[in-house]
């Protein structure tokens, strides 16, 4: 009988690294769990879910569409330049969105490895709570291309997503694994398939 925790495995990198892609992997090829940040923090504010309900209950109803859907879109128009409100919906949020990973994490609990997707771990000070940090790293040139056909995003546009994260270069000083992802999606799979061998 297995009596060991699993290894949290907090995956992140900046936007066009390549996470997604090496999730995807994790979860089709390698059959491993995958817990998706981005994922949750949406899922608790859907209609009549937990989050929702306590953004209603502290900003007010109009932040509901007349479906009793979340108006994400008016949240955001609030949050943009206004840090009091923003600090006031990711302090109402937080306890939330961890009760749900805690969940989350719960149900695998008889797994060797978790895949914890995180694309702000350090941002959002989640980097502590994994058991190891894997990075997703790809030239910059490269990032930049793959998000300009992937996103149709232009260069204004690319800087100003990639100034809110934390830079690279400390990026790459504070994970345990780091993964380069400037080749092909072979070449990522088998640098996966590598540094799961070596983990275990
Ligand atoms: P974001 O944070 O914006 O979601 P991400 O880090 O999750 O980005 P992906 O979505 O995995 O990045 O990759 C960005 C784009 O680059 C996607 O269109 C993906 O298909 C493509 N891509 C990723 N890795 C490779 C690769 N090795 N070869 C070719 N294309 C790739």
């Amino acid at each position: 009988m297995k009596q060991n925790k699993p290894i949290i495995i907090g995956l992140t990198g900046t936007i066009g690294s390549g996470k997604s892609t090496c999730s995807n992997i994790l979860k089709e090829k390698f059959n491993l769990p995958v817990i998706d940040a981005d994922k949750i923090a949406y899922q608790v504010c859907e209609k009549d879910n937990k989050g929702l309900k306590r953004i209603v209950e502290e900003f007010g109803d109009e932040y509901l569409l007349p479906n009793g859907e979340y108006n994400r879109s008016k949240m955001s128009e609030t949050v943009f330049n206004n840090p009091e409100a923003l600090e006031k919906l990711n302090k109402l949020l937080h306890p939330i969105i961890k009760e749900e990973k805690e969940r989350q994490l719960n149900q695998h609990k008889d797994k060797n490895i978790i895949i914890y997707d995180c694309p702000l771990l350090f941002e959002a000070n989640e980097d502590s709570s994994v058991d190891h940090i894997l990075l997703i790293s790809a030239d910059e040139e490269l990032r930049a291309q793959r998000l300009k056909e992937r996103n149709g995003y232009n260069d204004e546009e690319l800087q100003r997503r990639t100034q809110a994260q934390l830079s690279e270069k400390e990026k790459l000083s504070k994970a345990d694994s780091i993964i380069f992802n400037n080749g092909t999606e072979e070449q990522l799979e088998k640098t996966l398939a590598q540094f799961l061998r070596n983990l275990t």
